[in-house]
């Protein structure tokens, strides 16, 4: 019998794999898929570099030929752009003052190829229809459909690393909707993109902020010639346009002049695809025998493209909980529980960052041109938000906000949103 079963072979589910492994704990990773698959979420950030550094997956990184990716930059609609270089908030413990944009499919092949290769098993075309409990409610294998037929694996524990299919979430009837945030994304990827008028800026991210609510656009690169282009609105605002995808796509574009110059003779070459039902919390991220980890736990809105980073600091952190689980021959909740406090603090950490840019867009601009805070911004935008307390930068954007909502002759009144700032809503804090 395997010691743990781990549900998704993707970053979350793979770097599980990795640390386990690497502490000498037996893992089956079970993946729905055959890899390679196409997945969203291209742009890393730098506080990736640490982990695939602890792994071993780091010089695969370099080799892999993966645009580098040195700053973010964001363009309001009018034209002006504002960027950050990764160089002027120097991380501890990682050497190299970039990180990476990378096709997915690729990226999530090699990852789950590695886990193997330090000693998971892999099996890939198998879905995982339920996780089994045994009669004290404690997770004890899982229930697979392979070749038509419904087979029971054992093993001591279950990690949840499903992403958004949230197998144990909806099993157990936990997954709650974010109350604030419904967003809907609609990408694809394009050849010809003039990718800034900066060459400095040219492989950076960039955000392309859109005058709709909570509206923005994805510029990035993937290789040399395509560039992933995504347009995320909120969903009722997309449920209302009148017309089909590429008038909708083109209508946005169009809405921002630093988009529509980088889109000017951009050709599409593959189909448009569509993300929903996103930003989610479980109300648990552990129970006896089991843990959920990356997306299968909790998804905030990748206006900062931090998913991919919090997927494999949460694997890092629940591989911890569950070594001490093994040490002690204990899987129940409470030694599992540390875990689901670092994720929902450091998680709760992006919500809260998140929610305020969103509530008053000008607000972030003004932030990271201002001397006092920007390297506050940078540390947040560079992922580094598990194992902190208070943060200052938060606080000071809170203050500004309340300021500016008392204030009805403020520059920057008319532009907040009506999104509540003054406690992070009860239904997405993570409960026992
Ligand atoms: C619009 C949008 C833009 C984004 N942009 C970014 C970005 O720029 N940067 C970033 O870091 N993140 C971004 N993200 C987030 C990123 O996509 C995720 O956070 C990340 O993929 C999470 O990794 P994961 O391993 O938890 O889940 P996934 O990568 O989704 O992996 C889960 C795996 O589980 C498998 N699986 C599912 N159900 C089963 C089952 N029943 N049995 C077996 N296997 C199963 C799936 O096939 C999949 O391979 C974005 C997300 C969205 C929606």
């Amino acid at each position: 019998m395997t010691d743990v079963i781990i549900i998704g072979g993707g970053p979350a589910g793979s770097a599980m794999g990795c640390y386990l492994s690497k502490m000498g704990i037996k893992n089956l990773i079970l993946e729905k898929e055959m890899h390679p698959r196409a997945h969203v979420g291209e742009s890393m950030v730098t506080s990736t570099t640490r982990i695939f550094e602890e792994i071993g997956f780091l010089p695969f990184m370099e080799k892999a030929g993966f645009p580098k990716k040195y700053g973010a930059s964001w363009h309001e609609p009018g034209g002006k752009e504002f960027y950050i270089n990764f160089d002027e908030f120097q991380q501890p413990g990682i050497n190299q003052p970039y990180t990476y944009h990378v096709d997915r499919s690729k990226l999530d092949l090699h990852l789950l190829k590695h886990a193997q290769e330090l000693g998971s098993e892999v099996v890939q075309g198998v879905n995982v229809q339920k996780v089994l409990f045994n009669d004290a409610q404690q997770a004890v294998g899982v229930q697979v459909k392979f070749a038509g037929q419904l087979i029971d694996i054992p093993a001591k524990m279950v990690v949840d690393a499903s992403g958004r299919g949230t197998v144990l979430g909806r099993q157990l009837n936990i997954k709650q909707s974010d109350p604030i945030f419904n967003q809907y994304a609609v990408h694809a990827w394009f050849k010809n993109v003039q990718r800034s008028q900066n060459d400095h800026t040219k492989d950076f991210i960039h955000i392309y902020f859109l005058p709709v609510k909570r509206g923005w656009a994805w510029q990035i690169p993937i290789t040399d010639e395509i560039t992933s282009v995504g347009i995320v609105v909120e969903r009722e605002v997309f449920r209302t346009f009148k017309g089909n995808f590429e008038e909708y796509f083109n209508h946005y574009v169009k809405s921002n002049l630093g988009l529509s110059d980088a889109l000017k003779d951009a050709v599409r070459v593959n189909e448009f695809k569509t993300e929903g039902d996103y930003s989610y919390s479980q109300k648990s991220f552990v129970g006896d025998g089991y843990v959920m980890i990356g997306d299968a736990a909790r998804f905030v809105d990748p206006i900062f493209s931090s998913g991919v980073s919090i997927a494999l600091y949460s694997a890092k952190y629940a591989s911890e909980v569950i070594k001490t689980a093994f040490e002690k021959n204990d899987f129940s909740k409470e030694i599992l529980m540390p875990y689901q406090e670092t994720l929902k603090s450091g998680a709760d950490i992006w919500y809260e960052f998140i929610r305020l840019y969103y509530k008053l867009l000008p607000l972030f601009t003004h932030f990271i041109q201002s001397k006092k805070y920007r390297v506050q911004i940078l540390r947040l935008l560079q992922g580094e938000v598990f194992n902190r307390g208070e943060v200052e930068v938060l606080e000071a954007m809170r203050n500004y906000i309340q300021k500016v909502e008392k204030m009805e002759n403020h520059i920057f009144h008319n532009q907040l949103s009506n999104i509540p700032i003054d406690e992070i809503p009860e239904t997405i804090l993570a409960q026992d």
